[in-house]
């Protein structure tokens, strides 16, 4: 009966096992030929940070500072129907203390609509957190609320 009972978790662990490689490979794959996007989920038109079309490798990393090769930002156009929050280009990262500034284009889509994005860049750590771990600059106000 222990046989039998060592064998079954085995052979359940080595399914689940090639299930995740196939889940992990497949997601590579996916994201390596998706192009980049030309509209958010709700429709609004989406290009690069400075303008111009978003490549479709933007979320590269570079390892020289951390950053994405190019971030998304509504257009100009989304970005002049209107701002809920006041436009506030620099926040603060509450884990190290630094304060990170951003482009105008970036400052207003968070203006336009506080739940664009989902992290955040700090300058000092060089990488992405939550925007919970941001507020913006001088204030209390959590980035993203
Ligand atoms: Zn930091």
């Amino acid at each position: 009966m222990k046989w039998t009972k060592q064998a079954g978790l085995t052979r359940r662990f080595a399914v689940a096992g090639a299930m995740g490689a196939m889940v992990a490979g497949f997601g590579r794959r996916a994201m390596a030929e998706q192009p980049a996007p030309t509209t958010d989920r709700q429709g609004r038109k989406v290009e690069a940070s400075g303008g111009g079309k978003l490549p479709d490798d933007y979320r590269k990393i570079d390892p020289d500072t951390g950053e994405q090769k190019a971030y998304v930002v509504l257009t100009p156009e989304e970005r002049a129907k209107g701002f809920v929050r006041p436009v506030r280009t620099a926040y603060t990262h509450l884990r190290c203390g630094y304060t990170t500034s951003m482009s105008k284009d970036i400052a207003e889509t968070f203006a336009a609509d506080p739940k664009f994005y989902s992290t955040g860049y700090c300058s000092h750590c060089r990488t992405f957190f939550p925007l919970t771990e941001f507020v913006w600059a001088g204030t209390n106000d959590v980035v993203g609320s």
